[in-house]
């Protein structure tokens, strides 16, 4: 008899899936997440928001909800947990009242596992958490991105200027060298402009902008076909920001724009990236407190679960 956990969920026949302590996908805890190939990563964070909070709650209903989800994906035929060694991480410390320190806090979370070759899946929290998990696992050599987003995130020092909010992470990405803007693509945007005279630094640094337009005009395919052709090889992390869907989908999200993709379109783009060499993603901006019927929770669990699968396949193949 091994001690050694299984890292695979609990088996749904046995242990009823309203039951139990509510993991991830109700995988084991594994407060040593080196010994993972894939960690699913909380990051209860909410300090960067620039108008409705509660994204600090996300990973908990996230949990929650992902006790849902079951292994065997309907579509692909993926079992994530035949591939590889899978765990719930916890979260991530942070320091409510404190956004710099609960920056440096998430990338110190972050460290060892990159040190460690596990691929990272995170939960928010909101997007300015991944500048702190870009800067753990992106140091040595610029990546690649797949954004799923209503917005850019590539603002600059607005509100009172501060650098640092989840409008910008990605353009402070850029500058400190983590991301590579030839290699991004942003899918879905949408919304009105602040001001008249809005340039966008997405553009100006040569990132792929898909507007919410060209997504419909394109179809979902064609939308995969030029993200593939923006990636190519080189090491690429999925950002999901559940405000790409329409709030229709996810309401519960600090900042919703109307007119997005469905739920199921950003399944088949997920399903679209098969194959790709991703190094890590997250799934951001679930607010709880603005998602009575929990729906938005379970988006962000299916998502995750979607993403977990192309991790899963990217990890083997390596
Ligand atoms: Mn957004
Ligand atoms: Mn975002």
């Amino acid at each position: 008899m091994s001690d050694t956990p299984r890292f695979e969920p609990l088996d749904n026949t046995v242990v009823p899936r309203y039951a139990g302590i509510p993991t991830f996908m109700r995988l084991p805890y594994a407060p040593d997440p080196t010994v993972l190939d894939i960690a699913l990563v909380g990051v209860p964070f909410d300090g960067a928001v620039t108008n409705r909070a509660g994204t600090r709650h996300g990973p908990r209903e996230v949990r929650n909800m992902s006790s849902l989800i079951r292994r065997v994906h309907h579509a692909t035929g993926v079992d994530p947990y035949a591939h590889c060694k899978v765990g719930d991480a916890g979260d991530t410390p942070v320091v409510p009242m404190n956004m710099m320190k609960s920056l440096e806090l998430i990338e110190a979370f972050y460290k060892p596992l990159a040190a460690a070759g596990v691929i990272p899946l995170s939960c928010g929290g909101d997007h300015l958490m991944t500048l702190p998990i870009f800067r753990a696992i992106a140091r040595d050599k610029p990546v690649g991105m797949v954004q799923f987003d209503a917005h850019t995130d590539t603002g600059d020092a607005g509100y009172g200027g501060e650098k640092f909010h989840h409008g910008t992470p990605f353009r402070r990405a850029v500058e400190e060298g983590l991301l590579d803007p030839k290699r991004t693509v942003q899918i879905g945007i949408r919304g009105a402009r602040s001001s008249s005279d809005y340039s966008d630094f997405s553009h100006d640094s040569g990132m792929r902008v898909i507007y919410i337009e060209e997504f419909y005009d394109l179809g979902v395919d064609k939308v995969v076909e030029e993200a593939r052709r923006v990636i190519g090889d080189g090491p690429t992390y999925i950002s999901f920001d559940v405000d790409g869907i329409d709030p229709a989908y996810t309401p519960g999200t600090g900042t919703p724009e109307i007119g997005g993709y469905t739920t199921h379109e950003a399944q088949r783009m997920l399903r679209g990236l098969r194959g790709a060499n991703l190094i890590g993603a997250d799934v951001v901006e679930v607010s709880p407190p603005f998602d009575p019927s929990g729906n938005t929770a379970l988006v962000g669990a299916t998502m995750m679960y979607e993403i977990l699968c192309l991790l899963a396949e990217a990890r083997a193949g390596k």
